[in-house]
């Protein structure tokens, strides 16, 4: 199943996304045979790209509750939603004052920052301003930054700048910081839309938000998800299979959303330590976790580490992960399995 071909398909572009739930469909059939009794399948926009679910689900799971679910979750993390309440909480001025937040804003910051924390910085959330100036926010921007406003955006990046009090909910800016909750809030939206199954008695299901991927049980031919780790370029082949019974899959890279200026490309995942897009010879890194938050924020900090660090990291911390390269020596893609990873694609988990 080519689950990450469809990856972000559908922003601003109605004619692809037509074509993506058309594949998607086309996907759905063959990983389920002829739609055995019991299991549905829904699928739609969110989050500025597409959703599916596929589960043995009671039939109080509708279209509509899991639109309303996410329409939810996108009224409060989306910074694309000037209204939104991560958009409020990056107008407030209230800085060195603890402010309460909503519950899920609250829990996604708190998510993040163990992240930060885990991999030093190289996940954090109050990248806001270096997106926008290197050209992935809302404005349009056609050329490179100049070093001083990059300078300067440095001064509000930095994950220590935010405080958050998980028992109160109570949040405090220690400059003026702004969230960006792209690099977690699909794969939140994910464990969220999981949990709700969970409370209407799916025993089995498959989740997808735009590539980020949770599963529970088996599918309807009473066999693992088996999710496919598509190759980071457009010829949407499969370069490996995982089959699970449990957990999350998620994918960053640098070959889908990306600036060029003087002939220099600039992929949108940002070190936030050194206020630049990454650059290294890494197309895209998957990791498996058992929550999609925690898989989609350390798919981001694993980018911006690199090959050498993100290999390291992964080995110290028992991580399941596929990091993909380009040689240019040879002109080649080469794919590398940390050690969880290469146990798990072994197991039928
Ligand atoms: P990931 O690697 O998962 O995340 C990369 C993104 O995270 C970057 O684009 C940047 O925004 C941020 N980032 C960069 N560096 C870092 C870092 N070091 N640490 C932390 N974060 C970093 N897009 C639209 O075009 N239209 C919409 O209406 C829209 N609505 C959205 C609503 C919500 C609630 C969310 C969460 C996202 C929305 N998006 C929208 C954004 C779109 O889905 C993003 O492109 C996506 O979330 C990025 O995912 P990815 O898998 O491509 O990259």
């Amino acid at each position: 199943m080519r689950i990450s071909s469809l990856r972000n398909c559908t922003r601003h572009r109605p004619i692809e996304l037509i074509a993506s739930v058309v594949f998607l469909l086309l996907s759905v059939v063959i990983l389920h045979g002829c739609g055995a009794k019991g299991y549905q399948s829904f699928h739609g926009e969110t989050m500025g790209t597409y959703f599916r679910v596929v589960g043995n689900c009671s039939p109080t799971v509708t279209q509509e509750l899991l639109e309303s679910e996410l329409d939810n979750l996108t009224a409060v993390l989306s910074t694309y939603e000037p209204d939104s309440a991560v958009s409020n909480f990056n107008r407030t001025l209230e800085i060195g004052e603890w402010v309460l937040v909503d519950e899920v804003l609250a829990d996604v910051i708190a998510i993040a920052q163990r992240v930060s924390a885990q991999t030093n910085g190289a996940f954090d959330i109050t990248v806001a301003p270096l997106v926008e100036l290197w050209g992935f926010g809302l404005s349009e921007v056609t050329e490179r930054p100049p070093p001083e406003l990059i300078a300067g955006a440095m001064k509000r990046v930095n994950y220590e700048l935010l405080e958050i009090d998980e028992a109160t909910k109570l949040v405090r800016k220690q400059s003026d910081i702004q969230l960006d909750l792209s690099g977690i809030g699909k794969g939140y939206g994910v464990d969220h839309i999981a949990k709700v199954l969970e409370q209407h008695d799916c025993s089995d299901f498959l989740v997808d938000i735009g590539g980020e991927i949770r599963v529970l049980g088996r599918n309807d031919a009473n066999q693992p998800w088996r999710i496919g780790i598509e190759a980071p370029d457009e010829s949407g082949k499969v370069q490996a299979y995982v089959q699970l019974s449990v957990g999350a899959i998620a994918t960053s890279g640098s070959y889908r959303n990306y600036r060029i200026f003087d002939t220099v490309l600039y992929p949108h995942v940002i070190d936030p330590r050194s206020g630049f897009p990454t650059s290294h010879n890494l197309l895209a890194v998957t990791v498996y976790h058992a929550t999609t938050a925690e898989a989609d924020a350390l798919a981001t900090a694993l980018f911006v580490m690199g090959f050498d660090e993100a290999l390291e990291f992964a080995e110290t911390h028992d991580t399941a992960i596929v990091l993909t390269t380009w040689d240019s020596e040879t002109e080649e893609k080469r794919v590398k399995y940390s050690t969880a990873m290469d146990l798990l694609m072994k197991s039928r988990n």
